[in-house]
């Protein structure tokens, strides 16, 4: 039972935006694209849609769409949005995400990813099922807001009566009335508190450690009413660990104090983890109310920054860095990369703790870090990750010039040609510029080029069932679990699962077993399966083979014959081929970079070493790791087309650079 009844009324009556609510609803009748700006809190992302609902903007069965640029946000946002009209979710209101839809024919409200709303352009390029659209969070420009601002400059032009409405945290927000021809910007009057920033005085070498100790020192010499403390981390990883050392520590304090000895008995304290791979019942824990003789601890990524709001937070810590997918057009190749904020950013983060009253932001890097350190706002996506998917979409839009199209901030004109040169590469555009048959099939799954034309070619290599399980089993963000206890039980039961040379095969091996064992829960836990994720998979799986059924497609099984299924893999995969040189060193074949296989991989420590291999992913810390690698024959490599070539590239770059 909840220990407090929330008055749903008083809460969205108390919100800054609810005394602009008629101001609001009268420019966006007057207007067809309007620009509204807000502090983070404010009620932008759960009331302006609910106030276009009750003015009737939905009333001829149409939709008001939201777009966010984060998976976790639009789930909990719709979530909330339900709550608050009473309603269940998937009706009224719903929301969709990449293999989620949560919305049905009576959804009115639909929260989605900005990645989903430039999916429906492609079935519909009116998107006439919508009245209004709002893209929410836009400040962020993620490549899909910034190629949805694009696409809907040019529909507003034929979809005269559709709204748009853009909200955006104050950075940004007159770039985009400038690129809507002067659209009127509408700020909501908000109220914040003023908020104390320190800097470390000397700089920081872990700032897991620097986190805990500020965390813990906050608890200890603060009130519990005077509020509580929200720490930005930059993903999972720091987040679990950075949890785990608090509550260690804190059992240490209390011990000396109190004579407790587990975290279970500390009794005034609850920490709360949020990150995008969190099973969504526990990201939703973050929003409950404790009472008052307890302190909430939210350790978060930057999720946290303006996406979800997290009332009675007074303290901030944050920690200085992001994970940040970033794109070398010199060797063509995306990485998740751990990187220092922007100001603007670090601004947005100590914000978070001004929203209830007065509140404090510890910063663990030093004043001249800052200056010297940081850029003063981020560096939009689109100027940093690859655009091969971008460029497949917008040519199955029909938008043949690429380079001339409206872009907000333009991309850096060599990443473009080099996704116009994997595309080419890959078959799906041809000579002219123009998507092929196989382009337009390749544009219709919900997937990263590559994987769609390994799916797709397993049509002709005879292994579309197992390709099909592979593919999904890539697109989930953890097979394993690995519990701190028992690391040694848990890596002992997945080396059980190991096929020789391959750890797509690894991951075929695991959904096969696990499907023989009728995908038993119990099964799972036994050999530290993740049994959520593999539930997850075998949805997606389910829907991708529904859009490969949709074509016609004859789906076969190879069978045992599984070197079939390697062959296949590297059809798609040779832009990401390494060269074993040395003992353990791998040579990237496109760019003659030196990397290791991850140490979780089935081919780690395998005495002898194949000659050639394909990866999924490059993991970019201290050293370069191959994350899901693949044995190949050079023979097929040579078949996929770039291998001479690239090798050719490499000797020829070390001459110059010896020269
Ligand atoms: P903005 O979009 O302007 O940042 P929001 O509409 O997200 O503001 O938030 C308005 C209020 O709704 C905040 O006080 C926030 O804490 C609350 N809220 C948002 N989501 C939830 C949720 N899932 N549970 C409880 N409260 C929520
Ligand atoms: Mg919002």
């Amino acid at each position: 039972k909840p220990a407090y009844k929330e008055d749903i009324k008083a809460t969205r009556e108390s919100l800054p935006c609810f005394r602009s609510r008629s101001d609001l609803l009268t420019m966006v009748r007057d207007n067809q694209v309007c620009i509204i700006v807000g502090e983070t809190g404010s009620g932008k992302t759960t009331q302006l849609p609910q106030y276009l609902y009750e003015d009737g903007f939905s009333n001829d069965g149409r939709i008001i769409g939201v777009t966010q640029p984060r998976r976790v946000a639009a789930m909990s946002v719709a979530k909330r949005v339900a709550q608050e009209m009473d309603v269940p979710l998937k009706e009224e209101v719903g929301y969709s995400i990449r293999f989620e839809d949560f919305s049905s024919p009576k959804t009115r409200i639909k929260f989605m990813t900005d990645g989903i709303l430039l999916r429906e352009a492609l079935l519909d390029n009116n998107l006439d099922k919508y009245s209004c659209i709002i893209i929410d969070e836009a400040h962020e420009r993620t490549l899909s807001t910034d190629v949805l601002l694009g696409i809907l400059r040019t529909l507003l032009q034929r979809r005269k009566d559709l709204k748009l409405i853009i909200t955006s945290a104050t950075m940004n927000a007159a770039k985009f009335s400038k690129f809507f021809g002067n659209a009127p910007q509408f700020t909501i009057p908000g109220r914040t508190f003023p908020v104390e920033v320190n800097y470390s005085k000397y700089p920081v070498v872990d700032y897991v450690e620097a986190a805990v100790k500020q965390a813990v020192s906050i608890h200890m010499t603060t009130s519990i009413q005077s509020g509580d403390i929200l720490i930005f981390m930059t993903g999972q990883e720091d987040i679990e660990v950075t949890a785990d050392a608090i509550r260690e520590k804190l059992v240490e304090v209390y011990r000396k104090k109190d004579q407790i000895s587990t975290f279970e008995e500390i009794e005034n304290i609850e920490i709360f983890p949020i990150y995008s791979a969190l099973d969504p019942e526990l990201q939703n824990r973050i929003f409950k109310k404790l009472d008052e003789t307890k302190r909430k601890i939210v350790i978060a990524t930057n999720i946290a920054e303006t996406s979800l709001t997290i009332d009675g937070i007074r303290y901030v810590i944050d920690c200085g860095y992001s994970k940040l997918k970033v794109y070398n057009p010199r060797i063509g190749l995306d990485s998740l990369a751990i990187t220092p904020i922007a100001l603007a950013n670090a601004n947005q983060r100590s914000g978070r703790a001004g929203r209830t009253g007065p509140g404090v932001a510890y910063r663990l890097y030093t004043e001249e870090s800052a200056d010297n350190d940081m850029y003063a706002s981020p560096i939009p996506e689109i100027q940093r990750t690859s655009l091969s998917n971008t460029v497949l979409l917008l040519k199955s839009l029909h938008i043949k010039d690429v380079i001339n199209f409206p872009f907000l901030d333009s991309p850096p004109i060599q990443t473009l040609l080099n996704s116009l040169y994997e595309l080419w590469t890959m078959g799906a555009i041809d000579n002219f510029g123009y998507l092929t048959k196989f382009g337009t099939d390749m544009s219709k799954l919900p997937l990263q080029p590559a994987l769609s034309k390994i799916l797709l070619n397993s049509i002709r290599y005879g292994c579309s069932e197992e390709m099909l399980v592979i593919v999904s089993m890539l697109s989930i963000p953890q097979v394993f679990r690995r519990p701190k206890e028992r690391e040694k039980e848990s890596d002992q039961a997945r080396s059980r699962f190991f096929v020789a040379q391959s750890d797509h095969l690894t991951l075929l091996n695991v959904y096969l077993q696990l499907s023989s064992n009728r995908f038993s829960p119990k099964w799972c836990d036994k050999h530290f399966v993740q049994y959520k994720s593999l539930q997850k998979a075998e949805d997606i799986r389910k829907q991708l083979l529904r859009v490969m059924q949709k074509q016609n497609f004859s789906l076969k099984s190879a069978g045992s014959n599984w070197d079939v299924i390697r062959q296949c893999i590297c059809t798609g995969f040779s832009h990401q081929a390494a060269k074993l040189s040395g003992l353990k060193k791998y040579v990237h074949l496109r760019t003659g970079m030196h990397t290791l296989i991850h140490p979780t991989s089935a081919l780690y420590g395998m005495g002898d070493l194949p000659g050639y291999v394909i990866y999924n992913e490059l993991l970019m810390t201290s050293t370069e790791y191959l994350v899901c690698v693949t044995a190949v024959d050079p023979f097929w490599l040579m078949e996929s087309g770039l291998l001479l070539y690239d090798i050719k590239r490499i000797e020829e770059s070390k001459e110059t650079s010896d020269g």
